[in-house]
């Protein structure tokens, strides 16, 4: 007999437990399913400055409080990959570590992968100079030289970001062209705080503990060490949604579905970074958990008529 909840919520970041927090607080039986560990990107800043009415917090204590108030609710935690999906049988089913499952509802709260460089140094210093935001870490390099590699639009906002904070922000990309829009690249070649390094990637990140170096290499294999207490990275993300596809439609690879969090299945939502929307931080992904929620709850209540 296969286990039922009410809503399955899948990813346990900072979208899907805000929706398993306001669904287990409505009364719905809440599962959230998470294949790495709870809390999601996050969990590796160290400090996030940004979040509205916290002064400062680590992204792991934010999201394990978080965690907590919705168990404390009723929402149950599961580790695993949901496997098997029927997203659009009535109720959805799927399979979690060989046992099966059905759900009235699902909101995929999956997320997104900052894509990586791959070069020596980026996963051990990750969270020590290491970042994949540069708006949630960049204040913590007040004052200090720090580079950016990446040459599509959020590189170049946060070229222009850091260097208002930063003294020295060198801009590192591996071709001379840019993608970003032509007025932000006009801003940030006017910028006298960036140094734009074209034709050249990172090859290794250095540092005992935290990061004090990137070694970069160019198109003719000359190498350069740049002297930086941080590295941004900003090479695009890689949404995971393959996975849901073809039920689920998708664009440019992640859920399509706007503030309303509704896909194009009823009885599926989507909330946080998984789907198209302008703005990925922490607060936008709250606010769809919240959203997705009440979708889910409202399903609910006109399904029963
Ligand atoms: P993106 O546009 O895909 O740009 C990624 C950049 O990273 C490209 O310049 C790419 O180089 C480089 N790159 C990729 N893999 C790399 C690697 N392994 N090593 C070194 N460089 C690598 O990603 P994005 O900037 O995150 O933007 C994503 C989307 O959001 C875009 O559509 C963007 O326009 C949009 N966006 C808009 C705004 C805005 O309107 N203000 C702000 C942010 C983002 P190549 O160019 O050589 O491929």
């Amino acid at each position: 007999m296969a286990q039922h909840y009410q809503t399955a919520i899948i990813g346990a970041g900072m979208a899907g437990l805000t929706a398993a927090l306001y669904a287990a607080r409505s009364g719905l039986s809440v599962l959230v399913i998470e294949n790495k560990m709870a809390g999601g990107q996050i969990v590796t800043s160290p400090e996030v400055e940004n979040y509205p009415g916290i002064v400062q917090i680590s992204g792991f204590d934010l999201t394990e409080v978080l965690r907590k108030q919705a168990e404390t609710f009723g929402a149950v935690l599961a580790s695993g990959e949901a496997e098997e999906l029927d997203l659009a049988a009535t109720p959805k089913t799927f399979r979690l570590g060989g046992e099966a499952y059905t759900a009235d509802t699902v909101i995929l709260a999956n997320g997104a992968e900052h894509r990586k460089l791959g070069c020596p140094g980026e996963g051990e210093l990750t969270g020590r100079g290491v970042s994949y935001c540069a708006t949630c870490d960049g204040a913590f390099f007040r004052g200090k030289e720090v580079c950016i590699v990446g040459g599509g639009n959020t590189a170049l906002d946060d070229a222009l970001y850091l260097a208002r904070i930063c003294q020295k922000v060198y801009l590192v990309h591996r071709r001379e062209e840019f993608r970003a829009s032509a007025v932000t690249v006009d801003r940030v070649l006017k910028n006298e705080r960036i140094s734009f390094i074209p034709n050249s990637q990172v090859k290794e990140i250095r540092g005992e503990g935290k990061v004090s170096s990137a070694l970069l290499v160019n198109r003719d294999g000359k190498e350069t060490e740049l002297s930086v207490e941080a590295v941004f990275i900003a090479v695009g993300l890689k949404p995971e949604n393959e996975v849901f596809a073809p039920q689920i439609l998708l664009e440019d690879g992640y859920i399509k579905a706007g503030e309303d969090c509704l896909t194009n299945l009823p009885g599926v939502f989507a909330a946080g970074d998984t789907r198209t929307k302008l703005l990925r931080q922490l607060v936008t992904a709250a606010a769809d958990g919240a959203v997705a929620a009440v979708q889910a709850e409202t399903y609910l209540r006109e399904q029963k008529g």
